[in-house]
């Protein structure tokens, strides 16, 4: 009942999201920890080229689903694909990432195999069974989980283990069929759309989390707002050092209120006690104030920094390892000079 099954989708074009193999790495490491076996499960297109990255997890059985039908990322074909592959392990731990396309599926799948599931699960352990850790309360509680149900589905969110390094040859796989009815294929997905102006700025596997704040949009002390510079100098830092962007709520309501705002900016880059909480080793926060709600957000962030002119801002109350006291204008054409010169 405590064998580990590991389930994951590939990614468009075949090979495996990295959250699928970090979250492989955790369920091996769980089923070591249990002396339980090992099965894997990969569906959606592409599963062969997906089996080879999981080679070396030391797995018992290589189920796989593939078919044009289970090709797009929609709830009906990707829940019965689940249900296919978690029924044919009959495993009673299931191990899958939290991806946005799993997170959307294995609720219903749990009620499908009448199991239970818990998500956003941040570590697995063997002490005494199988024992989840996550967080509760906007990341301010941490607790442990037991559950003496099965099959336990467990989604692990990414950034929290290593990713599996594929090596040497995957066990034979077996293909596991799959009904997908004409209702499961209702929904077609004909492409997908970004908020803003398609700009793609948030990147969680970035070593880097900049944070923008309000403060960019505010008067200068020349007594003038400089939006327009700000937007430029915030675009050229991260496309040059290939950090994720994250706002303060400040910044990204001012759309709402007929404020200047930034086209490359949604509230999908808020980070905090109404946002998100990424995990990334570096922070760099600017024009921005450092007040408690935001600063819930950076919970898992390793090193965290800010430039403010404000000497008293929140950063500076135990929030943050280094304040610079300074104008984030002219420190950041300076760090976008020194990047420039050193490409
Ligand atoms: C229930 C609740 C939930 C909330 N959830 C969130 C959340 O999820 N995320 C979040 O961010 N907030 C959240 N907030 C809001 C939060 O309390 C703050 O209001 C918000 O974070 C402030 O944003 P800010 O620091 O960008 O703006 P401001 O408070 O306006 O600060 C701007 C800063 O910019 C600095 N500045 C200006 N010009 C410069 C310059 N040239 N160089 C350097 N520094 C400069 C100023 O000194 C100032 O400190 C929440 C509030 C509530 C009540």
């Amino acid at each position: 009942m405590n064998d580990v099954l590991f389930l994951a989708h590939t990614d468009a074009g075949g090979g495996l999201p990295r959250a699928a193999l970090e979250t492989l790495t955790a369920a091996k490491d769980l089923a070591g920890a249990l002396g339980a076996k090992l099965d894997v499960a990969l569906f959606g297109e592409g599963v062969q080229a997906a089996a080879g990255a999981t080679a070396g997890a030391g797995a018992r059985r290589l189920l796989v689903a593939a078919g044009p039908e289970l090709s797009q990322p929609r709830y009906g074909s990707d829940a019965a694909a689940a249900t296919a592959l978690a029924r044919a392990s009959g495993a009673g731990i299931v191990v899958a990432p939290h991806t946005s396309r799993l997170a959307r599926v294995m609720a219903g799948v749990a009620v499908r195999l009448g199991g239970r599931i818990d998500t956003h699960v941040t570590g697995l352990a063997g002490e005494g069974g199988a024992l989840a850790t996550r967080w509760f309360y906007r990341q301010r509680i941490e607790g442990k989980v037991r559950r003496k149900e099965r099959p336990w589905i467990l989604l692990v969110d990414p950034g929290t283990a290593a990713a599996h390094a594929g090596s040497g040859a995957a066990p034979a796989a077996e293909p596991v069929r799959v009904s997908v009815t004409d209702a499961d294929q209702r929904t077609t997905v004909t492409g997908t759309k970004q908020p803003g102006s398609g700009k793609s700025t948030i990147r969680p596997d970035a070593k880097l989390l900049f944070v923008a704040g309000a403060g960019w949009t505010k008067k200068q002390p020349d007594g003038a707002p400089h939006p327009d510079v700000a937007e430029k100098l915030i675009l050229e830092f991260i496309d040059a050092a290939g950090a994720s962007l994250g706002s303060s709520k400040s910044l990204v309501d001012q759309a709402g209120e007929g404020q200047k705002t930034f086209e490359f900016m949604s509230h999908l880059n808020q980070v905090g006690q109404t946002g998100a909480t990424p995990r990334h080793p570096k922070g760099l926060a600017t024009c921005c104030h450092g007040e408690e709600p935001h600063v819930v957000g950076w919970r898992f962030v390793g090193q965290r920094r800010a430039v403010n002119l404000d000497a008293g801002c929140g950063w500076a109350r135990g929030k943050a390892d280094v304040l610079y006291v300074a104008d984030a204008f002219a420190v950041m054409a300076k760090v976008n000079e020194l990047l420039a010169a050193k490409k």
